[in-house]
C-alpha cells in the first residue's frame, strides 16, 4: 500500500479547508423562517412558520402561536407540522413543549412555578413535575 508522506498530506488539508472557506454559503430558495431557541433547554431548531395557523397545514390552527416546522420526513401535500413550542404568556420567551405547560395560555415553567398557586391542583402538579425534572443541572 502506498502512503503519502505526511508533508504532501497537511498540504493537501490546507488547500481543501481554503477552499471551503472562500466558497459563498448556498442562497436559499424560500424564506428561512428562522431560527428558534428554547430559553430553558436550549434546544435550537430552525422554524418554518411562527402563528397559530400554518399555510403550509391549512386544517389546522392552534389557540396560541407557536413555532411551527415542516415535518422533513412527510410530503410537503401532506401538511404535517412539528410543533416546537410558543412564547411563554408571561414572559414572552420562547419555550418548547417539554418546558412549559398550556392552560389557557402557554406558562414557561419558571413562570408556571412562581405563579403555580393560582393554577388548580391537578395543573400544579404537572409544575411541580416540570421543575423537578430540571433541577439537576440548576
Ligand atoms: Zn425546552
Ligand atoms: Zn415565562
Amino acid at each position: 500500500m502506498d502512503i503519502l508522506g505526511s508533508s504532501s498530506k497537511s498540504s493537501l488539508v490546507t488547500s481543501i479547508t481554503e477552499e471551503i472557506k472562500d466558497r459563498e454559503p448556498p442562497k436559499k430558495v424560500h424564506d428561512p423562517g428562522g431560527v428558534w431557541k428554547c430559553c430553558h433547554c436550549r434546544l435550537e431548531e430552525h422554524y418554518d412558520y411562527k402563528g397559530n395557523k400554518p399555510p403550509f397545514a391549512k386544517h389546522l390552527s392552534f389557540s396560541e402561536d407557536c413555532y411551527i416546522m415542516k415535518d422533513p420526513f412527510s410530503s410537503l401535500n401532506r401538511g404535517e407540522i412539528l410543533i416546537l413550542g410558543g412564547d411563554c404568556s408571561i414572559c414572552n420567551r420562547s419555550v418548547c413543549l417539554e418546558c412549559s405547560l398550556f392552560y389557557a395560555k402557554r406558562f414557561c415553567k419558571a413562570c408556571a412555578f412562581e405563579n403555580s398557586r393560582y393554577f388548580p391542583s391537578e395543573v400544579q402538579k404537572k409544575i411541580h413535575v416540570l421543575n423537578k425534572e430540571n433541577k439537576a443541572d440548576e
